[in-house]
């Protein structure tokens, strides 16, 4: 199987439909299997000592380095690890989280993969979050608009709130960036959760997301001030005053803002916690830019192969807040 080659071929590195992924990951070994493609694909490397060399294989998928003769596992140090639901069900996690325009809450996920509790799908789903981030993915560039928004979220755990429990709704402050394609249409999108509209956020935003030399158009706020002294063209619509409405002068960021609000709303219920919203935004973000991708299968085999190149995260790591929640 050449599985890092730039564009994976469906049918050869990744299955090309829900048959075919029965018919190849029927059991742990085979997933393990393709695991240790997707994660050393030039052969193992020990994760102790470096060593490029076969490993020992004993039961249970162990693996020991012949070198330093340490012992590992395709999942240790990925998001797989010590994880106690079996691997054949985290596939079937991913290929019908991937297959799902909208994605799906945990609360669908328990009950599509018959999960015995709503934590382990609950889980599942965050860690995956945790993958939809590529390490050094590309910044945004071109013409992008920026702006903020406000979002309503909930603070309810879950869909099913005890009757007459009170949720909490608050608004939740984002910075959106969004590429505008000429002549027309959008390319890539990056969101970010923010405390204030204010220069301190949405700088290290504009910095961390888009590439200097980029045409930046915001709106008149002084928070955007010294674009062009980083490095950055830089346009303005002032809309104090202006005859135009907002979602005129900036429909990148209006449209993708409105979509996000509808995500939250629709599959999410609205209940997502302020200190875990930007893992859902990340979600988000993941869907968007590949939401021409044709091939849901390509989706399963990205999100497979980001699964085993990001660091554990444990129960514990998903529900501490990711944000001071001061
Ligand atoms: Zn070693």
């Amino acid at each position: 199987m050449a599985a890092n080659t730039e564009m994976p071929k469906a049918g050869q590195d990744y299955p090309k439909n829900w048959s075919q992924f029965l018919e190849w990951f029927h059991s742990e070994d085979a997933c393990r299997e393709y695991l240790n493609n997707l994660r050393w694909p030039g052969g193992f490397v020990c994760p102790k000592c470096g060593t490029a060399a076969k490993p020992c294989r004993s039961t249970r998928g162990r693996l020991m380095c012949l070198h330093c003769k340490a012992q590992t596992t395709v999942t240790a140090g990925t998001i797989f690890d010590k994880t106690r639901t079996e691997l054949r069900v985290w596939f079937a996690g991913i290929w019908y989280i991937t297959n799902q325009k909208h994605g799906i809450s945990a609360l669908g996920l328990q009950r599509v993969l018959g999960l015995g509790s709503y934590e382990t799908a609950w889980t599942m789903l965050h860690r995956l979050r945790r993958a939809m981030v590529r390490p050094g993915r590309d910044l945004l560039h071109g013409k992008v608009e920026v702006d903020e928004s406000y979002l309503s979220i909930s603070d309810r755990k879950s869909p099913i709130s005890p009757v007459g429990r009170k949720s909490n709704t608050s608004k939740v402050l984002v910075a959106i960036a969004v590429e505008m394609l000429q002549p027309k249409g959008f390319g890539r999108i990056r969101i970010r959760q923010i405390r204030e509209g204010d220069h301190e956020s949405l700088i290290p935003f504009i910095q961390e997301t888009i590439q200097p030399d980029s045409l930046i158009h915001s709106d008149g706020s002084p928070a955007y001030r010294n674009l062009e002294e980083l490095g950055y063209h830089h346009r303005r619509t002032v809309h104090l005053g202006s005859d135009i409405p907002a979602h005129e002068s900036m429909p990148g960021v209006h449209r993708v803002a409105a979509l996000l609000q509808r995500w939250l709303l629709g599959t999410h219920h609205g209940a997502v916690q302020p200190g875990q919203l930007d893992y859902y935004l990340d979600e988000f973000v993941f869907r968007f830019n590949r939401r021409t991708s044709r091939s849901r299968g390509l989706l399963f085999y990205r999100l497979l192969q980001q699964a085993v190149t990001t660091s554990p995260v444990t129960y514990g790591d998903v529900v501490a807040p990711s944000i001071a929640d001061s």
